[in-house]
């Protein structure tokens, strides 16, 4: 399919409202920018404007060079579905540095450290904006969940697991509820020492939380949370589990809570609140900000 940029209006709305180019930040002007396919066309992505960002000229070749070192040469439908691996990470790593910042794109690391080794070698800094315009629908910005107010739940946390440098934390207990079962988790139990008792998880760990966790709007218990999730598994023709069993089966150990879980994955996208009261809430940080 022949591609063509978003409409001229747009491109001069990102500009004349101080739009930054999500992977580098640097402020993008007429001359210095033009339109990327989030979903590359060579891989079956469409023409609409919610497949397009405005980002500068320098990272977007950046992206193509990529493609081509991750992906070969195309035709890409010619090596289907040997590199079906590949190309399905390549487009979820466009998905997600677009809606949800450059940072995020770690999730991928073949991916990303590909590109921006791309960057470098194009001379081009690497600061990513706060905010950057997104896809061409949107016409809103969009926040990084990396460089934005997530200071209160990663204190919390940072608490919560003792990587403050404190060598005594409160004797916090918290109570979670799961499947009508309550459990009393002490803060004894939790690691200290950072990543022994966390596996690489696959990325369809990330996607199928991420996926679920973006149906919230606003704070819901951690119950409801456990309670739906189950649902939504049904829902995705995935076996009925607990939101432990699920984790399990990505080689998570079960004596980790949901709330550890989530604090060691997602720091970033859920936050996690603990109220006066005792009951801890999660929110899904959405980048969409009015
Ligand atoms: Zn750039």
């Amino acid at each position: 399919m022949k591609g063509s940029s978003l409409n001229q209006s747009y491109h001069e709305y990102v500009i004349a409202n101080g739009g930054q180019c999500l992977h580098c930040g640097v402020k993008l002007s007429k001359k210095n920018s033009n339109t990327e396919h989030i979903h590359d066309l060579a891989l079956g992505g469409n023409n609409k404007s919610g497949n397009k960002v405005i980002m500068c000229k320098s990272c977007n070749s950046a992206r193509n060079v990529t493609m081509q070192e991750y992906l070969g040469a195309p035709s890409y439908w010619r090596g289907f579905p040997g590199n079906w691996d590949r190309v399905k990470k390549y487009l979820l790593w466009n998905a997600v540095t677009v809606d949800h910042g450059h940072n995020s794109g770690e999730i991928y690391p073949e991916v990303h450290q590909i590109f921006e080794s791309n960057m470098e070698q194009n001379n081009t800094r690497h600061s990513p904006p706060e905010f950057w315009y997104g896809r061409g629908d949107q016409s809103r910005v969009n926040r990084s969940i990396n460089s934005g107010n997530t200071g209160l739940i990663i204190r919390f946390f940072d608490w919560f697991f003792g990587y403050n440098g404190k060598a005594e934390l409160p004797n916090l207990t918290i109570n979670i509820e799961n499947n009508g079962h309550n459990q009393t988790e002490h803060n004894q139990s939790h690691s200290r020492n950072g990543n022994q008792n966390y596996p690489d998880v696959g990325e369809e760990f990330y996607i199928y939380i991420l996926d679920f966790a973006k149906s919230f709007v606003g704070e819901i218990k951690v119950a409801t949370f456990c309670n739906l999730f189950k649902d939504y598994l049904e829902e995705n023709h995935i076996q009925s589990q607990s939101f432990r069993e699920f984790a399990h089966s990505f080689g998570i150990p079960k004596r980790r809570s949901i709330v550890d879980v989530l604090g060691h994955y997602f720091s970033d996208t859920i936050s996690c609140r603990l109220d006066t009261d005792g009951e801890i809430y999660l929110s899904y940080n959405s980048t969409e900000e009015e």
